[in-house]
């Protein structure tokens, strides 16, 4: 067993971030200890480095991560599907993680908002077991962690956003109820509206609009699975609406959903909706996102508006399940555009801060 491993940590937001060693023990009885093969920077990782939301210092950063198990704990058999776990097997994971009882989780199902979950790349460095995210070389995987074995016919580069990004869409557009025939309107088509176009697509929606201001990703939307784009920039708001409606016919859309990260595109997005239209926002991940919504519109146009942040383990399965599935009909590995080695993360952040990159992968 190896003695110390590396990691790349930053010691307040915007500091660079530096290649630290620290300890790397055996594992305890309840814990799996993973040798990282690729993990990829999410836009999450940008705002807490930025320091936009607080995240313990020095810390490393990353939740979006796949590796081989090296080491497994005793207590630790089977994943999700209900498959033997050995070391060797190459996994994904959830990227939260609790045990214990939980209001949440018992009565609601909803893990996710357990009190006191914790998320991967949101620990300190400087404690045990220190590895807890993405941007290092290794991770120890903790109790109440949704651990899923990847079959080999999935690239790293496919595999890599499951967790975060692919599992969160999921979520998303079973929440607003998606179904065949439907018309939906995503707002930012980033990489969650990427994946948020082709899951939409794959459940049968008969038009997937989707919206942005850089014209990069109207292309890449066409080729998961959006039939109409529209280049915002430019657009007023009323503009905006107009060319949506124009497409759905006899009136608006059945489904809207934000995953722009910008308020003001909330009400836009709910003017775009048919009577009994369902809104989602999905991408305002920052405190103090204000917007002005009139409620008598959202009476009398019987709206349905819903937050959705994170996703049960069981949308990890089908992330997995719909990737396998559709991989020849989208280009998921398009998405991971970019590849840089631990000592090149501070690179990679500004890549991935200014949008040159896709998504970045760091491949330790
Ligand atoms: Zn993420």
């Amino acid at each position: 067993m190896i003695k110390t491993a590396r990691a790349a940590v930053y010691d307040a937001p915007n500091e660079p971030f530096v290649i630290r060693e620290f300890p790397v023990r055996d594992v305890k009885d309840d814990e799996v200890l993973v040798k990282v093969t690729m993990s990829t920077i999410c836009r999450s990782d940008i705002h807490s480095y930025k320091g936009h939301r607080p995240n313990p210092c020095p810390g490393i950063l990353g939740h979006e991560i796949i590796g081989i198990i090296e080491q497994l704990g005793s207590s630790i058999t089977l994943d999700l599907r209900g498959d033997t776990l050995q070391c060797g097997d190459r996994i994904t994971w959830t990227e939260f993680f609790h045990s214990g009882e939980s209001y949440y989780t018992d009565v609601h199902d909803m893990p996710q908002k357990a009190e006191g979950v914790r998320k991967y790349g949101h620990d300190l460095a400087d404690e045990d077991p220190h590895f807890l995210g993405g941007f290092a070389e290794y991770c120890y995987i903790q109790p109440g962690t949704g651990i899923l074995k990847l079959p080999d016919g999935i690239s790293d580069e496919e595999a890599t956003p499951l967790n975060c990004g692919v599992a969160t869409m999921i979520s998303v557009i079973e929440a607003s109820k998606v179904s065949a025939g439907d018309t939906v309107v995503i707002q930012g088509l980033g990489l969650l509206g990427l994946y948020g176009c082709a899951i939409a697509r794959f459940r049968g929606a008969k038009h997937v609009i989707g919206l942005d201001a850089v014209p990069d990703r109207l292309v890449m939307a066409r080729k998961f699975g959006a039939d109409h784009t529209i280049d915002i920039s430019g657009l007023t708001a009323e503009q905006q609406i107009a060319a949506v409606r124009e497409i759905c016919s006899p009136d608006g859309a059945d489904v809207a959903i934000e995953v722009c990260g910008v308020a003001a595109a909330v009400p836009i997005g709910i003017k775009m909706l048919r009577v009994g239209g369902r809104y989602t926002i999905a991408g305002l991940v920052n405190p103090n996102a204000n917007m002005t919504l009139d409620g008598n519109e959202l009476l009398r146009r019987w709206i349905t508006l819903r937050g959705i942040h994170n996703y049960h383990p069981r949308h990890l399965v089908e992330a997995l399940d719909f990737v396998m599935a559709s991989r020849d009909q989208f280009p998921f590995g398009e998405i991971v555009d970019s590849k840089f080695s631990l000592e090149q993360l501070n690179e990679a952040f500004q890549r991935a801060g200014d949008n040159s990159v896709l998504r970045a992968a760091i491949v330790p």
